[in-house]
């Protein structure tokens, strides 16, 4: 069996005075990959944002290979290999390819190690080494996409968190990322992936949660979910 990553247990989480995550708990184990499923609003965002640190929680405990988080920045979990992707995809128009991947390597002090990342990042996506020095805000959709994953990859994590791979994207050039998550997770890298697209979703996945109002209400493997009569009629249309 491989080992466990993270385990989160009991967590909770508020704005202000709203509780939008309640009493979660899950495991993620080495060379998973793992989808979050709900509709827009179930909390899943937050959930991966309270993983890395971009947001306090109120209860519980998240752990990384047994060590509590709780008292680690953002920073610091990075350095720990816990990665986000986020919705946005938090890349720099203005900036060329190049200095984009440099901000996601802000974390590595080691020349060489970051040299070797750009090489392994680059052979990942041959494209954002064809075009390293034009302006990020230049790329398509797809290739920006990429350089956002590229980015976080850059500090060689361990799980990738992946919030809305496909926003906004073309169905070829979702497919295109989703053979491209399946090479990422055999070079070693756990992943937690979020997407409204959740057949596509479900067929990279092993595993899936499904989040209802801040509740985790249903989790199991990936095919049992999509056979599932309640994913079926929520999220299927079935
Ligand atoms: P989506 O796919 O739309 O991002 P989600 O499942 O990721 O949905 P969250 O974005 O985590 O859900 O939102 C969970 C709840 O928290 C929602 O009720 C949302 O309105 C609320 N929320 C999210 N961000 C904030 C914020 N910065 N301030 C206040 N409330 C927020």
């Amino acid at each position: 069996m491989d080992r466990l990553l993270l385990e989160i247990d009991g967590l909770s989480a508020a704005y202000g005075d709203l509780q939008v995550l309640w009493d979660l708990s899950l495991k993620i184990r080495e060379q998973e990959i793992v989808a979050f499923l709900g509709a827009n609003g179930a909390g899943k965002s937050t959930l991966l944002r309270c993983i890395t640190g971009l947001k306090s929680i109120s209860h519980g405990k998240i752990s990384m290979e047994g060590r509590d988080l709780s008292e680690l920045p953002p920073h610091r979990r990075v350095n720990e290999g816990l990665v986000l992707v986020p919705e946005e995809r938090g890349i720099f128009p203005d900036l060329s390819v190049e200095d984009n991947l440099r901000v996601g390597g802000y974390t590595v002090a080691d020349k060489e190690k970051l040299a070797s990342s750009f090489e392994w990042v680059y052979s990942l996506f041959p494209v954002l080494k064809d075009r390293r020095r034009q302006k990020a805000g230049s790329l398509s959709g797809g290739e920006q996409q990429m350089l956002s994953i590229g980015k976080g990859l850059v500090s060689r994590p361990k799980l990738l968190l992946l919030d809305e791979l496909s926003l906004g994207l073309a169905p070829v050039v979702v497919l295109k990322l989703l053979e491209l998550i399946k090479k990422i997770h055999q070079e070693g890298v756990t992943l937690i992936l979020v997407d409204q697209n959740v057949e596509k979703l479900l067929s990279v996945s092993h595993r899936g949660y499904v989040f209802e109002n801040g509740r985790i209400v249903l989790e199991g493997a990936a095919q049992d979910l999509l056979n599932d009569p309640r994913t079926k009629k929520a999220y299927l249309g079935r």
